[in-house]
């Protein structure tokens, strides 16, 4: 991915991210760090050769291989407490964080004792100006049973910072209609609703979502671009697109939506999105294990033509789209950086 540097009025702005997975946030120092907790012996280096893929299923198994040392709760307070310094580097001043709930359950972990661990590690950082929520997330091949455990666990931990219910994995597994009782299960429990959706599978899983789930916001649906009827749809319901750009050049996501081995930034749709209306907020997915950052993916989004109005549009779409209240939208957009 070639990239220009960013506008400077643009890098400025604070921002807010709503798809970024905490698991996917740990620097190769910190995995280092987990190792060696329990024994193991890693290098940084090792790290950094696990977090490179060409295909989606190896970027699966390198997430599943990095989670499996976050075994304490005391861990999982280490990467939020590193993860809440990464993003005030950078102007975030607001960020839904997606938790792997269903990967603790599937290591019968507790996730109220993980996600106490989390809250008290990153409440000090409201003082310094980052304000967190959660998205407990589900795994899509473990199917509806499993995935309503964690609208379970959503209910009992009982925190206003848990505001929303995902699921994420590989979409080309489990019918999307299965979901359907564990989405009501979520809505009933006042929890907002999302999926991932046209990562890898075809546009029809964005449409299933929205119609079937009722989700809000769609994880990458970067598929949208292959059905222009449903272009249409998402902009007249007003239904967000995560758009995520370093996740789908190396996970080759993009390389298969579009067919093409190589792709450069310049065939990424999210352009087309924009000037078709359709609400963007850009995110970053897996920062560490995609080597991105929030203000790489606006400078990657600057690198596909988009004007510094249409960029400035998006930042704010982080603000309006996101799960926070009018008046502390208000707050956090115009905190001084
Ligand atoms: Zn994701």
């Amino acid at each position: 991915m070639s990239t220009r540097e960013l506008p400077a009025g643009i890098a400025e702005l604070s921002k807010a991210e709503l798809h970024v997975h905490l698991e996917g946030s740990v620097r190769p120092a910190i995995a280092a760090t987990l190792a060696k907790r329990h024994g193991i012996t890693l290098t940084e280096a090792d790290v950094q050769q696990r977090y490179a893929y060409t295909n989606f299923n190896q970027f699966i198994d390198a997430f599943k291989w990095v989670t499996s040392f976050l075994r304490e709760p005391a861990d999982f307070a280490l990467i939020a407490c590193d993860f809440a310094q990464q993003l005030i580097a950078q102007n975030v001043t607001y960020a839904e964080v997606t938790l792997s709930v269903g990967v603790m359950l599937l290591r019968h972990q507790n996730p109220q004792a993980n996600f106490e661990a989390i809250l008290a590690a990153t409440e000090p950082f409201e003082s310094k100006g980052l304000r967190l929520n959660w998205i407990f997330d589900a795994v899509r091949q473990f199917g509806p049973d499993r995935a309503a455990e964690v609208v379970d666990w959503a209910r009992l931990c009982h925190s206003p910072r848990i505001v929303a219910f995902g699921i994420g994995g590989d979409e080309l597994q489990v019918e999307t209609k299965q979901f359907r009782r564990v989405y009501a299960r979520a809505a009933e429990a006042g929890l907002r609703r999302l999926m991932h959706a046209g990562e890898v599978g075809g546009p029809e899983k964005i449409r299933e979502a929205i119609e079937l789930l009722g989700v809000e916001r769609v994880g990458h649906g970067i598929a949208a671009f292959r059905d222009p009827a449903l272009m249409d749809l998402l902009a007249e319901r007003r239904i967000v697109l995560e758009v995520c750009p370093a996740s789908n050049f190396r996970t080759g996501a993009l390389a298969s939506q579009l067919r093409n081995p190589e792709p450069s930034i310049r065939d990424h749709p999210l352009p087309q999105f924009v000037r078709h209306g359709i609400a963007v907020v850009l995110s970053t997915d897996d920062p560490s294990m995609f080597h991105t950052s929030l203000r790489e993916e606006y400078a990657h989004a600057h690198a596909m033509g988009l004007r510094d109005s249409e960029l400035a549009q998006m930042v704010e779409n982080g603000f309006t789209y996101s799960f926070l209240a009018r008046q502390e939208r208000h707050k956090l957009h115009f905190r001084p950086a």
